[in-house]
């Protein structure tokens, strides 16, 4: 699916944020039109056209656009000076996010979107403060991402509190890797925001400490995690644990789910996750890559010690044709719509409305039993 498109920019010398209309909407800032003959445009901050440029020219627009068949009325785009047009939300999906920062503390091995160091939290802030505004008051679910979201410091809580009193209503769920919270001021602020429609997801890969260490890159990150997630737990904050099903990460998995039993009862989420062939992956796929048919017994024993203790399980990212029945129940169909695909066996499945299908950079490294049921 597309979420970015390029023309040739006219007039725009910082981003404009707004919501698109093909209709002529009063509350949208942004008008698609290839029409420059009535004035109506001139309600909106911007124009986006298929044609080449033939408004007046201090009609701020972005340019002989190949096309918008990726844009629904209401969606949010930031149209850039250098003619990108990049789509910040859409009205019809479920899987939004806001990616506050990319810069990240950590290195993890299978990191899907590597961090890059570049201070990039000031200009996204600026981004996002003016997108959660004009994200409409029924957005069922929002995400927040990196990069690690913390590193924006202030802007972290500020951005926070705005989607908090935009967005009520809003289930949003945060993926850090909890480290920042080893400081108790940082998790005593987000305490006291009372926020109870959020979830933290951060990831812990070992019972064991130096083998977390090893897998996220980063010396005493551990000890740090472990630190953060008991001092969210303190302030009442809910927390998901999440855990990416690797070479590095199987042979302690069942030992993983004990100390998660045992240490960090109080988390209301654990997460089982498939690898995503992106980013740092495919570079360290030796060290990483693992059958999902061939894990398939622990998998099941993790995740079946878990349910029985009482917990929340879930299974992302699997393909029910390569996991064990009797832990179906527990698989989610959780991959983004933009980047989910289905394998040509996938065709003859009587399971595909039930199954969570691929990445489509999956496709690449899939497991050798894939097989229509
Ligand atoms: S064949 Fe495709 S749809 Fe069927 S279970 Fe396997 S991966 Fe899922």
């Amino acid at each position: 699916m597309l979420l970015k498109t390029k023309g040739i920019a006219h007039g725009i010398d910082a981003p404009v944020v707004g919501r698109v209309t093909y209709t002529g909407a009063e509350n949208a800032e942004i008008l698609i039109s290839n029409d420059s003959t009535p004035d109506i445009f001139r309600r909106y901050r911007a124009v986006l056209s298929t044609q080449p440029k033939a408004f007046p020219d201090d009609m701020p627009g972005v340019f002989s656009i190949p096309g918008f068949e990726h844009l629904g009325e209401g969606d949010i785009v930031v149209a850039h000076s250098d003619g990108v047009v990049n789509t910040a939300y859409r009205v019809n999906s479920n899987h939004n996010f806001l990616l506050f920062t990319e810069r990240c503390n950590s290195n993890c091995l299978m990191c899907s979107q590597p961090p890059r160091d570049k201070d990039d939290t000031d200009y996204l802030y600026h981004l996002h403060s003016q997108t959660i505004p004009l994200i409409p008051k029924d957005c069922v679910e929002l995400g927040i991402t990196g990069g690690e979201p913390t590193l924006s410091g202030d802007r972290f809580f500020k951005l926070l509190g705005q989607v908090q009193q935009h967005l009520p209503e809003t289930e949003v769920h945060c993926l850090t890797n909890g480290r920042s919270f080893a400081w108790p001021e940082m998790a005593g602020r987000m305490g006291d925001m009372n926020y109870s429609r959020l979830m933290f997801g951060i990831p812990l890969y070992s019972d064991y400490p130096h083998q977390h260490d090893y897998i996220v890159q980063a010396e005493q990150a551990f000890n740090q995690t472990i630190k953060g997630l008991y001092n969210l737990a303190k302030r009442n904050v809910r927390i998901e644990l999440r855990i990416v099903l690797h070479q590095q990460t199987i042979p302690r998995l069942v030992k993983l789910a004990k100390f998660i039993y045992r240490n960090l009862p109080f988390a209301e989420h654990v997460t089982f996750m498939g690898l995503e062939h992106q980013g740092y992956t495919p570079f360290n796929i030796n060290k990483l890559w693992i059958d999902p048919v061939d894990y398939a017994p622990v998998l099941s024993e993790a995740v079946t010690y878990l349910a029985d203790m009482g917990m929340n399980v879930s299974v992302y990212n699997s393909q029910l044709c390569v996991t064990p029945p009797e832990i179906w129940d527990y698989t989610r169909k959780s991959i983004s719509d933009w980047k989910n695909v289905y394998h040509e066996a996938c065709k003859s499945c009587s399971m595909t409305d039930r199954c969570g299908g691929f990445f489509a950079s999956g496709m690449a490294r899939h497991s050798k039993a894939i097989h229509a049921i």
